[in-house]
């Protein structure tokens, strides 16, 4: 009965969700996390965030298959949950709809490119990048990170002439496009923000606003909620490793899965995937100048730093506690939300292979964040393009607490 459907993709014809319910599910203890979590197993769901004890609420996609199944054992074990949408392809269309009334605009193009208001796809951001490196070249350069596994560049911008390096990572999951319409503006307000010239002159700022590009065009073309690479995985019918797993630290150890099928698979090996890969090439490229490294994800709204692969802390633990407070108190202080602070795996799970654990073990750089932007769980991946604005807004504000800290 159950199949792979998030993670299997033989068809390449968009994913057709019309009969598919986006339900929130309400935990109200830790019994119903535990129930929870075995549901998620025995039915083989795609948790948008998993059930903790933190007792946030879970977003998932139910398919017509399992719906009567899976909503009679929620009720069996008294979980409440509310249909959100009775049509989860309704909540796509209207997102792409918008995106692309957005993009036809008049000259949304160069100076009137739309970085608050609107989603983008990768060739208006590429286009974008590229635009912003010719029109400033004093202040930015276009320095791809590589190539995809299909062949595509990975963009990113050099913005500064500082001799320290900050790095800016986004959108290593597809499907958090709100982490890639950070990397868009971060990038733009750089360069464009005079007040921040006298930054450029001591930090030099790597920008990569959309690190997986091949699930980003996929999360385009066919299906919204793709999250790992496109690389195939012989012997199966699933497409795909967790970018975020595949990194050469504890790799494959726990929080990350060896079943090809599953959203957190960690590859056939370390660095089996070139976006990965590449990643580590770049930071590797400017070891021992990075400042700071930053890793964008969505959503649940925390600030963390090492480990994900086990419940020790680092050496300086309580400087990285003290920049993520910085972080949080900043960030509330621009729009009033709250965020979390703590190492990965006492704040959400366990999770290795991934690319802060790396860069702290293997190139050294002893400040690294992973961070989850908004929400906590109302809209989830699809949060509306109208809160684009405050959640970059909220989260350079984070960003820049930490450098002016290290400063
Ligand atoms: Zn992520």
């Amino acid at each position: 009965m159950a199949t792979l459907s998030m993670s299997m993709s033989i068809h390449e014809e968009p994913m057709d969700f019309s009969n598919h319910k986006l339900i929130r599910i309400h935990p109200r203890s830790t019994e119903h996390v535990k129930q929870l979590n075995r549901l998620e197993k025995e039915f083989q769901m795609d948790y948008w965030r998993p059930a903790l004890n933190d007792l946030r609420p879970v977003l998932t996609i139910v398919d017509p298959y399992k719906e009567q199944y899976f909503l009679r054992a929620l009720n069996n074990s008294k979980i409440f949950h509310e249909i959100v949408s009775n049509n989860f392809q309704r909540i796509v269309d209207k997102e792409r709809a918008e995106m692309e009334m957005a993009s036809r605009q008049l000259n949304a193009k160069g100076e009137n490119y739309d970085y608050e208001n609107s989603y983008h796809n990768y060739e208006e951001i590429l286009d974008q990048m590229k635009y912003l490196a010719n029109n400033h070249p004093e202040k930015a350069k276009y320095q791809p990170v590589g190539k995809t596994y299909e062949g595509r560049e990975i963009p990113a911008l050099v913005i500064g002439s500082g001799e320290k390096v900050i790095i800016l990572e986004n959108g290593i999951h597809s499907r958090e496009w709100i982490t890639i319409a950070f990397g868009q503006w971060v990038a733009n307000k750089l360069i464009t923000d005079v007040s921040l010239e006298p930054l450029l002159e001591n930090y030099r700022f790597i920008v990569v606003p959309v690190l997986n590009v091949d699930g980003f065009i996929y999360t385009h073309t066919t299906n919204r909620l793709w999250r790992k690479t496109r690389s195939p995985s012989p012997g199966t019918n699933c497409f795909g490793a967790d970018p975020n797993r595949n990194w050469d630290s504890h790799f494959c150890e726990q929080g990350a899965s060896n079943n090809p099928c599953s959203e957190t698979y960690c590859g056939s090996s370390a660095f089996s995937e070139i976006e990965s890969k590449n990643m580590a090439n770049l930071i590797n490229q400017y070891k021992g100048s990075i400042a700071a490294y930053f890793a964008v994800h969505s959503y649940s709204q925390l600030w963390m730093y090492p480990f994900g692969y086990s419940y020790s802390l680092p050496p300086n633990a309580q400087q990285l506690k003290t920049l993520s407070q910085a972080a949080v108190s900043a960030i509330k202080k621009s729009h009033g939300l709250s965020f979390t602070e703590g190492s990965i795996a006492n704040t959400i799970y366990l999770a290795s292979g991934s690319s802060i654990d790396w860069a702290y073990d293997s190139a050294d750089v002893k400040v690294a964040f992973a961070v989850e932007l908004r929400d906590k769980g109302l809209y989830g991946f699809q949060l509306p393009a109208n809160q684009i604005k405050p959640a970059v807004e909220e989260t350079w504000a984070g960003v820049k607490a930490v450098i002016d800290q290290l400063s």
